[in-house]
């Protein structure tokens, strides 16, 4: 710290004599208030590294060249008698500027008026500055500097909350993907880079000053304009709404194009992201002043705002406010329905009275063409959420290195076979990859007939295991649904173990039932191979098996050699929350399992986990191939699902977020008697409607299905009627989530 007297002899050459001198907050100067006798104020700034002196120099010239053209006031340098703009003293080199008075931005009322001037005033600072050139400024590489956020990546390991981190790898991955590669075209000039609301000053309705140029870069000049509206947002109930007066102002005096405006949807969370890595650096490193962290709140608040805005409606909004036309994706819309009609079977299914047409995705939020964003609170394949940029990276990096399949050798393979049966109990030790859950049902199904030498199959009714046609033989809720031929000769069906309206007794007395009828077969000399069974039925409506049904039925299954798949397709993964798998709830080790669905977060991988014995048998000479099964980037993508499963704790998030869902779901029961059975588990859950008379209410389920989804939520229903109502959202859904489509339902429920 420089004393009085060192300050008294810096304002020497400028025949000012202090009155009263105070210290103020700076980064790389240390920076004094000094008040004169008659009250005048000034700012002096003494830089103690001489190394600082060639950009402190091209900044105050450019303060220089453009603080006569505008119409605020900036820190102009005051020159000394002999008109140099720098005192120097040993090593040491000062500068005085006018203290500017005013409200700062970030304290004033931000009025469309002000909002519109802040624009304003970002153009006409960008319109002096449109000419001018330096060689120092335009060479250096600031981690503020958007074009460079690349900077600020080693920072994110700073964050704490490996949700956050993710937040800022995705925005930053955005801006990679689909800003970056349209910097080198796009019109770059000197900007003044750190219009914040801490370095704007107001009276009334107007900008009256502009502070700090300390990081004054050559980039593309909407990061201008990018900046000034990333600050100015903070806070707002409306970020879209006062963004767009900020466009409408500089657009009024300075004109960008439709694609630059565009742009900002990246480069505005884009420039959020660098801030929290800043602060987050800044805390770790305990430089946290109150100066450094005074926007991480608010900044981390809009980023999580930002992810539920459509980037539709966003860059939409935007294009309006600087008088372009909307981007029209009706065209496209309607092409899509056309296309299906000529290129596809009616057979293959659609959602909802009115389908959605998805144009984009992130987490648990999917947007719409229309610029409509959905909660999805129904997609199980996402586990970690859509286009999590963990599982996005690990695809593309491995695509560009390597995709072959298993008649070679390479690392991915191995290592995520290993990871994978880490999470299973030590019997279960061998794997087989293929490409969906349709292929391991198959394939299990072989080995299981492979291993006993029989033919037979026993099933639980309602159940879906596949579109195969071995997977359909043995899917009830196929065979004996619309359009189904009943069960071929070889499949039985055993009752689906449900306790709605049962008694603690029901478990037992289901696998009593159970093994009743195997007996039966068992009489007529037939021992079937196999008993295929999810542990929550999916496609029976969400439906746990009874407590205690195959802590019975295994034993006697082993006693007769039959093996037991679990299908843990939708169930597996965490998703349950308080299990890792399906199977752990019902307390037994099955033979085999079948993997599929959230396996790789969308990219098609399926499994099957078994044990040595049933593997090895499998070897007979025929040689076990799947072309896709096992390749690098399936097994790169999965190996993300697990590393993300366990960095973001999403197992603990299920059980947490699910139970809350289920006590808010148990409170709406008691107020909506059609609500018949909330049940599951973590985060798959199962909403059953009836009527007064205790009968499936299909037409209700379907009335809410629809009204949640015109509420721009996502679920689905299922179950033998069609009754009752699912969710089974990627992982990352929130306890906020949850309440938001329990608040919707309940006004959805009063409102029929
Ligand atoms: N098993 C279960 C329980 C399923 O839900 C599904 C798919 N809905 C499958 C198997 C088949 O998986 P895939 O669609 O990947 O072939």
């Amino acid at each position: 710290m420089i004393d009085r007297k060192k300050i008294i002899a810096l304002l020497e050459p400028f025949s000012i004599v202090p009155a009263h001198t105070e210290r103020l907050d700076g980064y790389i100067s240390e920076n004094y208030l000094v008040v004169d006798a008659e009250n005048k104020k000034f700012v002096l700034k003494n830089y103690a590294d001489p190394a600082d002196f060639t950009l402190i120099h091209a900044e105050t010239s450019l303060i220089q060249s453009v603080s006569g053209k505008l119409p605020f006031k900036v820190p102009d340098a005051i020159p000394v008698q002999n008109s140099l703009l720098f005192v120097y003293t040993d090593g040491s080199f000062s500068r005085l500027m006018p203290f500017i008075e005013g409200l700062f931005f970030a304290e004033a009322d931000h009025s469309d008026e002000l909002l519109i001037n802040l624009g304003k005033a970002a153009a006409s600072l960008d319109l002096a500055l449109k000419d001018l050139r330096n060689a120092d400024i335009e060479s250096r590489k600031l981690f503020w500097d958007i074009q460079h956020y690349r900077l600020s990546k080693p920072r994110i390991g700073y964050i704490r909350h490996a949700g956050q981190r993710k937040l800022v790898e995705y925005f930053f991955d955005q801006l990679e993907q689909f800003a970056c590669p349209e910097f080198p075209f796009l019109p770059h000039s000197i900007i003044h880079n750190d219009f914040n609301d801490w370095n704007i000053l107001t009276e009334g309705n107007n900008i009256t000053g502009l502070l700090d140029f300390g990081d004054i870069a050559y980039s593309p000049r909407i990061n201008e304009l990018a900046i000034a509206i990333t600050y100015a947002i903070l806070a707002k109930e409306n970020p879209v709404a006062a963004a767009k007066k900020i466009i409408e102002g500089y657009q009024s005096a300075y004109p960008f194009s439709a694609k630059e405006i565009q742009l900002l949807y990246y480069l505005i969370p884009a420039r959020l992201c660098i801030s929290v890595c800043s602060s987050a650096e800044a805390k770790s490193a305990r430089r946290d002043s109150d100066y450094v962290l005074i926007s991480e709140k608010p900044a981390w608040d809009l980023l999580e705002r930002w992810i539920t805005l459509s980037p539709v409606l966003v860059k939409n909004e935007f294009l309006s406010a600087a008088g372009f036309n909307p981007v029209d994706l009706s065209p496209s819309k309607e092409q899509a329905v056309l296309r299906r009609k000529k290129y596809f079977s009616p057979a293959m299914g659609l959602s909802y009275r009115e389908p959605v047409h998805i144009t984009s995705s992130a987490f648990q939020y999917m947007y719409d063409a229309d610029g409509n964003t959905y909660l999805d609170a129904y997609n199980n394949i996402p586990l970690v959420g859509h286009c999590h940029p963990y599982i996005s990276r690990a695809i593309s990096n491995q695509a560009r290195l390597l995709n072959t399949n298993t008649r070679y050798h390479y690392t991915a393979l191995g290592s995520y076979a290993e990871k994978l049966l880490s999470y299973f109990p030590e019997k279960l030790n061998k794997v087989f990859f293929v490409n969906s859950g349709s292929a391991a049902t198959d394939l299990a199904i072989r080995l299981a007939k492979n291993f006993t030498g029989r033919d037979h199959q026993l099933v639980l009714k309602h159940g879906y295991h596949g579109n195969t046609q071995i997977g359909i033989d043995i899917s009830s809720y196929k065979f004996d649904g619309r359009g189904g031929k009943g069960n071929p000769e070889i499949t039985h069906t055993l009752p689906l173990p449900k306790i709605y309206n049962g008694t603690n007794e029901s478990g037992r007395a289901y696998a009593a039932e159970a093994i009743n009828q195997i007996e039966e077969l068992m009489a007529k000399n037939i021992i079937p191979a196999f008993f295929i069974a999810e542990m929550i039925s999916g496609c029976g409506g969400q439906v746990p098996l009874a407590d205690q049904y195959l802590k019975i039925l295994f034993p006697f299954l082993q006693k007769n050699k039959i093996l037991l798949i679990a299908d843990e397709v939708q169930t597996g993964f965490g998703r349950l929350g308080h299990h890792f798998w399906g199977f752990e709830m019902q307390g037994i080790i099955p033979d085999l399992v079948i993997l599929g669905k959230p396996m790789a977060n969308g990219h098609p991988m399926g499994a099957v986990v078994t044990t040595t014995e049933i593997a090895d048998a499998f070897a007979n000479g025929m040689e076990f191939f799947s072309s896709f099964g096992g390749n690098p980037v399936s097994c790169e993508a999965a190996r993300a699902v697990l590393h993300i499963l366990e960095e973001e704790q999403l197992q603990q998030q299920a059980a947490e977020t699910g139970d809350y869902y289920i006590a808010l779901l148990n409170d709406l029961q008691k107020k909506y008697p059609v609500l018949g059975d909330i049940r599951g588990s973590g985060l798959f859950l199962g909403v059953e409607f009836i009527t007064e008379k205790n009968e499936p209410n299909t037409e209700l389920a379907s009335v809410v299905v629809n009204r949640l989804k015109d509420n721009f939520i996502l679920t689905s229903t299922d179950g033998p009627f069609n009754n009752v109502l699912k969710s089974k959202p990627p992982l990352c859904f929130t306890k906020k989530n949850a309440k938001e489509v329990v608040t919707r339902l309940d006004e959805i429920l009063k409102a029929v």
